[in-house]
Order: structure tokens, then sequence, then C-alpha cells
């Protein structure tokens, strides 16, 4: 399909930072192939009207739990500990294949509706949320979660069921689908069990996804039990011999750092969830010096509690500025390109995360009538710090329209938001049972 984009201010993310005033986009087969001047002979299919509309490269969700959406609200004001062993993971000790369906498609309105184009997701019966993103045109990257302390403790699949996924399911819907292998992380899993999926991965190529080092009492605890922190012992697992990404990341030494940097490790960082729960606040500044592909996620809606990459970004900026007392700290469109370009090369979209020819055609279109956008002295800043959800009218993905003037046409918004709605409500009243303890 070939489509003509009329009239956009385009923020382009290039090497340059360039922001184009008025400029067409020409799209052809899901590509970018000309600013400006059509290519010859372009007799588009499609015409989108984009005046004073800013064109900006769709937002990556490098770490989610998507289906937790049935999880928003449910277990509020609590530390990570008490988080976990009395409100969610009892939860999901009910949950139902369906109920993932739901949660994940729930999801996916709300991350389109913010201008995301894809998402990482790391939960269960995974082929449902495989089923979402084949629906709703998203990019995704999926993994199973596991934890490895017997079958009977895992949700859905264990790891055998895991890997058949991620081996069946990999590219999937024309490549949008990606799929790696998911521990849940050093301070669940055992380590023969790290180093089982440490050994697949490099068998197989697939890629990791992993929680770690997401507060001082799990440093201490790794470093008594295994004299190792959580990044030198994943590494040792073998884990980071494949594409790797880290969620949180926060209590990191240099030699975390230089491994992290060296074996070409990305970070998913969910800053929200960092205030939420109140696990402290970290410096990116060493990590990004280190040249460290740091990424930006929402985590689960169980402790965002939203799925907004464009409040995301808005977010690192100040608590970076503040946290580390310096205002040059996330500079300019630096932190849009860790929600763009750093997410999709953390999840191997590598062709995404730039309004350029010869990307991938990932755009979200913010109009700019309302009164947060004036003065424009600073289109970047009015982007980072004044841009609402609400101002995005159209999304591409993959130079496919998921949503044309404020209305999703790839997904049944009404009925998934009621189906969601009652089955959220219903898994809580099952029988829930505690099914395994965190101990930090
Ligand atoms: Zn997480």
């Amino acid at each position: 399909m070939r489509i003509k984009i009329k009239n956009p201010d385009i923020m382009t993310l290039d090497a340059e930072s360039r922001i184009l005033s008025g400029v067409d986009i020409f799209i052809d087969a899901g590509m970018i192939v000309a600013l400006g001047e059509p290519p010859e002979d372009f007799v588009p299919d499609e015409t989108i009207e984009a005046t004073n509309h800013l064109a900006v490269p769709g937002f990556f969700n490098a770490h989610c739990h998507s289906p937790m959406t049935f999880e928003r609200g449910w277990a509020e004001d609590l530390p990570l500990d008490r988080w976990f062993n009395e409100r969610i993971w009892v939860a999901e000790s009910a949950l139902t294949d369906e109920d993932v369906y739901w949660g994940a498609a729930l999801a996916a309105c709300e991350m389109i509706r913010s201008g995301c184009v894809g998402f990482n997701d790391h939960y269960f019966y995974m082929g449902e949320v495989a089923r979402v993103a084949a629906q709703s045109g998203m990019k995704a990257s999926l993994t199973w979660c596991q934890f490895g302390i017997g079958d009977d403790k895992e949700i859905g699949a264990n790891l055998e069921g895991a890997v058949k996924f991620a081996r069946e399911l990999q590219n999937s819907s024309e490549g949008r689908v990606k799929t790696v292998l998911g521990p849940h992380s050093p301070y669940v899993c055992p380590p023969e069990f790290l180093t089982e999926i440490g050994r697949i991965a490099s068998e197989s190529g697939l890629a990791v996804h992993i929680h770690a080092s997401e507060s001082p009492e799990q440093v201490a605890n790794s470093l008594k039990s295994l004299g190792k922190t959580p990044i030198e012992h994943l590494a040792s697992c073998g884990l980071f011999e494949t594409r790797a990404i880290v969620a949180h990341a926060l209590y990191l030494s240099e030699n975390d750092i230089s491994i992290l940097a060296q074996k070409n490790v990305s970070v998913a960082h969910c800053p929200i969830t960092y205030m939420k729960l109140a696990m402290g606040g970290t410096d990116l500044r060493p990590l990004l010096d280190a040249g460290i592909n740091v990424a930006l996620g929402t985590d689960g809606p169980g402790s965002n509690n939203d799925m907004d990459m464009k409040e995301v970004v808005r977010m690192v900026t100040l608590l970076q500025k503040f946290y580390n007392n310096d205002a040059e700290a996330l500079a300019g469109d630096l932190p849009l390109r860790m929600a763009t370009a750093n997410g999709a090369r953390a999840m191997g979209f590598s062709d995404s995360g730039s309004i350029e020819v010869g990307k991938s055609a990932d755009i979200a279109f913010f109009n700019m009538d309302s009164p947060h956008w004036y003065p424009k002295h600073n289109l970047t800043a009015n982007l980072v710090h004044c841009a609402k959800n609400g101002d995005i009218r159209h999304l591409l993905i993959s130079g496919q329209p998921v949503m044309k003037n404020g209305k999703i046409l790839t997904l049944d918004e009404e009925r998934i938001t009621h189906e969601a709605d009652w089955r959220a409500r219903a898994m809580v009243q099952k029988n829930m049972q505690i099914v395994r303890e965190y101990k930090a």
C-alpha cells in the first residue's frame, strides 16, 4: 500500500536531530520511501492530511507485562515484597489464558492511543499475546515468563513449552512478532536453571529478557550466597551471549556497568514503577556514558498504573534532573531517543526509531492545535513536557494505519474494554493461593 502524509512537521530523530516543517512523507510497502518530493510515478492509495501535526517516531515499550491491566489498581501503596506476596502473585494464581488475551488487548488499545508501536512483553500464556499483536498490527517481542522452581509452580507452561512457543512464533505476523527467553530473575530462578536457559539461548540464538538488581537487598543477598552481584551472576550463567535486555538494573557496581557495556546488554528503565513502589532513585548517566543502550518501559499496570510511554518520557527526564541535581541530565531529544530507537534496538527492530528514508513507517501524529503546544520556541521540549496522549490522532505501524482520526482501526475497543473489565473483576473473586514467596 502507498500512503502520502500531507504537510506534517517532522521530529526526525535522525543523526542531526532535524525537525522539518510542513514536509510530505511518502510510504510504500511499509517503508518510508521519500520526504518532501514524491518518488517518480508515486500514486498514493491513501492520503492522510496532517497539517499542524507533529510526526514522531513511534514509541517502543521496552519492558512491560501487558496483561497486568487486570491488576491495575489491585496492589496499591505497597512496597515491592508485599506487592508481590500479598497481591500480585496471589491474583495471578487464578489467571487463565482468556484473561491474558483480554488483558493484553486492553493494553494494546491503551498503547496505540499513547503512540506506542512496539512492546516487549514478559508474562504467561503468551500465545494469547501473540494473537493480540497479530490482530492489533503492533510490533512485539514476547517471552513466556519462567520461574524454574518446579513445573508445578510455573504458570501454564514449563521450560519446554516456553521454548516451543519461542521457536514456533519467531518472526510471525510478517516479522512483527519476535520471541525471546524470559527467566523471571536471579532472585527467583535457581542458578542451574539460569545456566540451562543460557545454554538454550546460545544454541538457538534466542534473545533473553530478565529482571535484575532491583533493590540493594537483592544485590547484598546475591553477594552473600553466590559471591557475585546479580549482573555478574547472570553473565556467568551465559545469559548475555545473545541479545539481552535486563529490566531495571537499578543497583549496579562499576564492574556491572562494564559487563553490560561489553556484552551489549540493553537496560529497560521504568521510572514510574520505581517512584510508585519506592524502589529508590538511580543515576543513568554512568550507563549512558559507558555506551549502554538504555531503553524505557512502562512496566506492568500493576505498578505503573498505565501504559503511557509519553508519560514515561517526561517522568524519566524530570526524575534524572531532580535526582541527580543536574538540569543538564537527559537533555534535548535524548529521552525521546531512549523511548524510540533504543527500545527498537533492544527488541531487535533496528529498522525503526527515526523518520528517515529506508526506515519502517512507525509514526505517531500529534495534533498541535491545543494551547499547550504554543508558543513553539522548542518543539522537542513541547513534545517531552507538554504533549498529551489525547493529541495523538493517527498511528502508523509498518506503514499500516492502526489509528486514524482518534479511532483504533484494528481492534474493537468498546468490546475489549467491556470484556476486560468484567473478567478482571471475576479473576480477583476466584480462589487465589500463595504460589511462591518473594524474598529479595
Ligand atoms: Zn517487570
